[in-house]
């Protein structure tokens, strides 16, 4: 348990990377989308780490994708300046907006009603202009099969050229999440990617020349290659989670990311420790636990050989949450091994937001990130 020394300063839940797991699933999705010849524009909403973000640098990243007008402020203050915002233009935050630009940002802003490309007009913002496209996910976005509107938000962009520039259909294909198995993901991911290609076809139809961005991790891990897409924007890929392993498209050891939460109390009446970590750091969003039940996060124990994290065996699932408590529950064989005052690490079921809650991150060696 080396490593556990490393860690032994961690007094509060605290995020740790597996770096040597990040990178090699940073290398690899950039691998798959240069074999493809697809741009490559990370979503960084998954960490908000500059040092995790320069991981991407490493690997020939010059784009990244964020889910705010801030955190494109944090990454342009790190010398990122060409940033898509994936999330709708919010005609409130135009100053910031043309802050951005006029700092030298390329930005790339996302639209899906006439309303919203005439107020990015009204704005001045110089911005890369894409259409949402709603392939299945039905959150935001015009129906791809909406021939009509998809030409006619592309023929109200064009019109405010050149400070709009007419950039492509993007999508995020979340309905990805519900799926299973691999192969029920290659199949929403399929079913995306055709209706993309018909909104494209519409497009090509009324002169335009239309680039497609796609992005989500179950999907992008699933596809064996990206021909035809011309932007993949994945951020989860990084470090992995519960959710993740539950749609098949990731191996256990491809998982980067545990929750170090300190043990509080122990229960063996009823199977079950009390951990610092609860959903003001876990969050609320859930995997499939046992007998169906939520889990918010899995149990995993560190490697003999210091080589990384397993699947603790028997299991232990974090089953309850109060704002600070965790509970977690499992055999006994599971939960003697953690003393009061030890360290259970947790891989969350959902990275994104325990990293947005929690925001402290530390490597397996105990290194701080982001220091
Ligand atoms: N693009 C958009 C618009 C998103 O909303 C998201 C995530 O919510 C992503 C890309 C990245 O997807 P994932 O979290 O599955 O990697």
């Amino acid at each position: 348990m080396g490593r556990m020394t490393a860690l032994d300063g961690i007094t509060r839940p605290t995020l740790v990377v597996d770096r040597a797991r990040a990178q090699r699933n940073v290398a690899r999705m950039a691998a798959k989308a240069a074999a493809s010849g697809t741009r490559f524009r990370p979503h960084v909403k998954t960490h908000q780490s500059l040092e995790m973000a320069s991981w991407y640098r490493e690997v020939g990243v010059d784009a990244i994708t964020v889910s705010s007008v801030s955190m494109a402020e944090q990454f342009a203050g790190d010398g990122w300046d060409d940033i898509t915002i994936a999330f709708p233009f919010n005609p409130r935050e135009a100053a910031a907006l043309l802050a951005l630009a006029a700092a030298g940002v390329r930005l790339g802003l996302i639209v899906d009603s006439l309303d919203a490309v005439r107020q990015l007009d009204a704005s001045g913002i110089a911005a890369d202009a894409w259409i949402d496209v709603d392939a299945g996910y039905h959150r935001t976005g015009v129906a791809a099969d909406d021939a009509t509107g998809v030409v006619e938000l592309a023929t109200a962009i064009r019109s405010a050229a050149p400070r709009l520039r007419f950039a492509g259909l993007l999508t995020h294909a979340g309905h990805t999440y519900a799926a299973r198995s691999r192969d029920e993901v290659l199949r929403i991911h399929e079913a995306s990617v055709a209706a993309m290609r018909r909104a494209q076809a519409s497009l090509g139809t009324a002169g335009f020349d239309a680039p497609i961005s796609i992005g989500d991790t179950p999907g992008c891990n699933a596809a064996d290659a990206f021909d035809g897409i011309d932007e993949i924007r994945p951020g989860n890929f990084v470090l992995l989670d519960l959710q993740q392993l539950q749609t098949g498209t990731c191996a256990e050891d491809d998982l980067a990311l545990a929750v170090a939460c300190p043990v509080v109390g122990r229960y063996p009446d009823r199977d079950s420790l009390v951990v610092h970590g609860g959903s003001a750091q876990l969050s609320r969003d859930a995997a499939d636990g046992p007998g169906g039940q939520p889990a918010y996060g899995r149990v995993v124990e560190l490697d003999d050989a210091d080589t990384g994290w397993h699947l603790g065996d028997p299991p232990a699932y974090v089953t309850g949450l109060a704002q600070e408590h965790g509970t977690v529950t499992g055999p006994r064989a599971a939960l003697d091994r953690h003393p009061v005052g030890s360290l259970v690490l947790v891989v969350p079921a959902h990275a994104c937001l325990a990293s947005a809650s929690i925001r402290t991150f530390v490597t397996l060696d105990g290194e701080p990130l982001d220091a």
